[in-house]
């Protein structure tokens, strides 16, 4: 699996294994106790920080393509020079997370251990019922959200990013229902993980989403807007790239049941917030947004991860006089107290504190200190005012 190393001698085994040890625990370390690739990366942090007018440390050798990598983790740009959010070291990880079998590895771990320290999964689940379809989020691994969504009439189902096969199967098993289909957003781990132990278990379940991402056993690659039905459920895809550059957002009709849209956001937008910018720029990242808020004020928003305090906190620090922002913090304060979900939020409470959604906002652009220039153009500016949240959240989380 490593590549580029000398390596004339075969390994033994055991030092195969403890080599492989090594890198796991070294990423363990880099990404944070819980979360993947949506926690901050300390060891990158400490890089940004070194990066501006201070020496760097011992660990930032002039050579990017050396820093701080495991002994045979080669350096792969991902992007252009300049466009990069992150620094060499994380694009490494993130190459060895999305890419290669250790990134697997360390979601098998990820999960064993959250499995370990949240038996009843990390939150308490609240089923939202309208009149022919059930909504259930499945708390997994220690941030993300599963969705089962089932057509009650026909006890057919859809599940949304079934990152934790067990969980999943659990919850399919208590509703007693047929699994068809799995909506998968992005080829990360902790939404794509589960894909193959749902499919040997339902053999005719099918598997959606982009053939840009690497989606483990993709039966069914969608284009943008391709629509999907599922019993009486109706779902539409909507290409969001910028998290990953094959994301895609899931539509469901609220329609025949007299309910409003659900947006099955994947790491396109969190309630307060949006996924990091891994594979897309922010202006990419700006118009995924732009499509997502034109679903219209009332549409529920069904996350992939449970981050909304610390969203909310973060935007509190920004926008310090938004009374919108702080009765949703204290509320939110308040559930997680309860370990209650906060979701689902709507697109039009989302436009009131969360700043990755306000870009046009004045007030937003005051606290930032930033202005649009004479001749540019409005969302070039938005994209700028974007960039500038995100690199701050991105530092924010790190503290
Ligand atoms: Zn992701």
């Amino acid at each position: 699996m490593q590549r580029g190393g000398r390596a004339p001698r075969r390994p033994t085994m055991a030092a195969a294994r403890a080599s492989l040890r090594g890198l796991l625990v070294a990423a363990e370390r880099a990404a944070g106790p819980a979360r993947p690739w949506e926690q901050p990366i300390p060891h990158v942090t400490r890089l940004l920080r070194h990066s501006s007018n201070q020496p760097a440390g011992p660990q930032a050798s002039p050579d990017p393509r050396n820093r701080g990598l495991p002994e045979g983790v080669e350096y792969i740009p991902t992007r252009k020079k300049g466009k990069n959010p992150m620094k060499p070291v994380g694009v490494a990880w993130y190459t060895l997370y999305a890419r290669t079998r250790l990134g697997y590895l360390f979601y098998q771990r990820q999960l064993k251990k959250a499995q370990e320290r949240y038996p009843r999964g990390h939150s308490i689940p609240q089923p939202c019922c309208f009149p022919g379809v059930k909504i259930l989020p499945i708390p997994v691994l220690s941030s993300n959200y599963s969705y089962l969504v089932i057509d009650t009439g026909s006890s057919r189902a859809a599940v949304i990013d079934p990152s934790d096969p067990l969980a999943v199967e659990a919850a399919i098993e208590e509703e007693g229902v047929m699994l068809e289909a799995i909506f998968c957003t992005h080829k990360h781990w902790d939404h794509s993980g589960g894909n193959v132990a749902l499919r040997q278990r339902h053999s005719s379940c099918k598997v959606y989403g982009s053939a840009l991402d690497t989606i483990p056993e993709l039966t069914n690659p969608l284009a943008d807007r391709e629509k999907v039905s599922v019993g009486c459920l109706t779902f539409e895809a909507l290409a969001t790239p910028g998290h990953t550059v094959g994301h895609m957002a899931y539509v469901l009709d609220g329609e025949p049941f007299g309910c409003p849209p659900c947006l099955f956001s994947g790491d396109l937008l969190f309630l307060a917030g949006c996924g990091r910018l891994f594979e897309g720029s922010p202006e990419t990242m700006l118009a995924s947004l732009d499509v997502a808020m034109s679903l219209g004020k009332d549409t529920l928003l069904w996350p992939g991860h449970e981050y909304a305090l610390e969203c909310l906190t973060f935007a509190s620090l920004l926008e310090l006089d938004n009374p919108a922002l702080d009765q949703k913090l204290q509320w939110a304060t308040q559930q997680r107290q309860e370990k209650r979900s906060t979701c689902p939020s709507t697109l039009g409470e989302e436009q009131t504190y969360n700043p990755f959604l306000r870009t046009h906002r004045p007030e937003l652009q005051a606290a930032l200190g930033m202005q649009q220039g004479t001749r540019e153009d409005p969302d070039t500016f938005r994209a700028r005012v974007l960039k500038e949240v995100r690199r701050r959240k991105d530092l924010y989380k790190a503290t």
